[in-house]
């Protein structure tokens, strides 16, 4: 690495909600500037106003401090080079594309969208590519007095070298060169005075001194734009890394920006809160989203985030587009939260049902938490394992009570039995539950798994539900002989 400070920056257009693609090269970015021990920057381009979304920033910066990317400067904590919003900096895009003009190097453009339009029109007629005629590039100084007599608003084009290659070095891609032919006078300012995504990034990237610049592949076409234009300035180009797209799984097309359902119903997301609010945890995004696209030895999988930091390196990162896996998401989310701690998993339990509107509380919830840990893929899939612990009011097909091989007065005979077992009990924990009922099945003669059956759909309104005499004894005593007794009236009006 070079000696400068390495410093990188996250540049969002607020333009939709943060989803998995930005996540990826907010995290890159991350990474890089913690592993040279330089700064990460939050940069907002918020210049596009007509795709401006109001509620696109907060999304972003919430999706970035969930992940745990915190920025070194930029919005809300500010920083030596603000400010951090480009519609902030609009003087700066404006003092130098006028620089560039006195110069000769860039020209004032005053061709009207008709002109354009029209121009576009012969352009595709032709079978030529569109661009720019370069019309207003060799104006007399009385038609630009007459344009400006007129009133007329002028956007300022870079006049670019009509001959010649451009050359240029992507870190991933190695060197590339373009014919100057192939590309146009390029609009740096527009009429209304707001600068265009080349003029804003180039000067800001330069006045924020940022020594590397991660950003999606789709940008490499303009890229010998940016070249001409740092050139045209006279400054050194920041390290380019353009990143390889991400394909959706089938691994044919690029992930759309949009969450799709798949024929089953099961969603694939793409927006960073819908992570969040489905149960992912932040740790294993991270770790996943690392992943695509970048590996330390190609076979390590686990990564905590120090340990990310420690191997990340631009020189891992791949030159072909990664296919995007659910599956492996959820495996390694399911391998996190097994992971965890169990009053840390608690804490977290908790805040799902009280977000669903469960009365749940820690104590209740830190005693479940052993129980589906390992059965539980998402934070939320918490909650169809044990919404009846929290809750009287769940339904059931009281058919389910009856086990395989078993009638109504069988069934009636186990519910009586259970609750004559579980009455005199004066602890009601999980091996005093477990002795009670063993010794009641064994004395009615039933195979357990077939008692267990109807008590656990009696107690939990499930067939499949977590290890019972543990999550017995969470109900409480009074709640499951309730549900016992409710569950034998139900029997009864089945025989009916
Ligand atoms: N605002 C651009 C985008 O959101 C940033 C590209 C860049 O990082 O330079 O795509």
């Amino acid at each position: 690495m070079p000696n400068q400070t390495v410093r990188v920056r996250f540049a969002p257009s607020p333009t939709g909600y943060f989803h998995l693609g930005s996540a990826r090269t907010a995290l890159y970015d991350f990474l890089v500037a913690r592993h040279y021990n330089g700064r990460f920057i939050v940069r907002i381009e918020d210049t596009d106003r007509t795709r401006y979304q109001p509620d696109a920033i907060p999304d972003l910066l919430e999706g970035l401090r969930w992940l745990g990317l915190w920025w070194d400067e930029g919005p809300e904590v500010g920083g030596d080079y603000g400010p951090y919003y480009q519609s902030d900096r609009l003087p700066f895009y404006q003092e130098y594309a006028e620089k560039l003009v006195r110069e000769g190097k860039a020209y004032r453009c005053y061709c009207s969208p008709e002109r354009l339009e029209a121009l576009r029109a012969e352009q595709r007629a032709a079978g030529l590519p569109p661009g720019y005629d370069r019309h207003c590039r060799y104006l007399t100084q009385q038609e630009i007095a007459h344009y400006e007599a007129q009133g007329i608003r002028p956007v300022i084009r870079l006049a670019i070298p009509t001959e010649g290659v451009t050359e240029f070095d992507d870190f991933l891609r190695g060197h590339i060169v373009v014919e100057n032919s192939l590309l146009d006078d390029f609009v740096l300012l527009k009429s209304d005075g707001f600068p265009t995504y080349h003029l804003a990034h180039v000067v800001d990237d330069r006045l924020m001194e940022i020594s590397h610049v991660l950003r999606g592949d789709e940008w490499l076409p303009s890229a010998p734009r940016h070249v001409l234009l740092y050139r045209a300035f006279g400054w050194e180009m920041p390290i380019h890394v353009h990143l390889p797209v991400i394909l959706d799984p089938s691994g044919k097309g690029k992930l759309s920006k949009r969450k799709k359902v798949l024929p089953d119903g099961r969603e694939q997301f793409t927006y960073i809160h819908d992570f969040r609010r489905a149960g992912y945890l932040p740790e294993a995004m991270v770790n996943f989203l690392a992943l695509v696209g970048w590996s330390y030895d190609g076979q390590t999988e686990f990564f905590s985030r120090d340990q990310l930091i420690r191997c990340f390196t631009l020189e891992g990162i791949s030159k072909s587009p990664s296919a995007l896996s659910y599956e492996k998401l959820e495996y390694m989310n399911a391998a996190y939260i097994r992971n965890l701690g169990v009053n840390d998993l608690t804490g977290r339990l908790l805040w799902v049902f009280t977000q669903q509107g469960f009365q749940a509380d820690f104590d209740t919830v830190f005693r479940l938490t052993p129980l589906i840990r390992e059965r539980i893929k998402t934070l939320n899939e918490a909650i169809q394992w044990v919404d009846f612990v929290f809750t009287d009011d769940f339904t059931y097909d009281p058919a389910l009570l009856i086990q395989k091989g078993m009638d109504i007065p069988m069934t009636a005979t186990m519910l009586r039995a259970a609750l004559e077992a579980l009455e005199p009990l004066e602890a009601f924990d999980e091996p005093a539950i477990e002795a009670a009922l063993r010794e009641m099945g064994a004395r009615l003669g039933v195979k357990t798994g077939t008692f267990l059956g109807t008590l656990r759909v009696a107690c939990t309104g499930k067939q499949v539900a977590p290890p019972l005499f543990g999550t017995l004894s969470v109900i409480g005593k009074q709640r499951v002989l309730s549900r016992l007794r409710r569950a034998l009236s139900a029997l009864g009006g089945l025989a009916q």
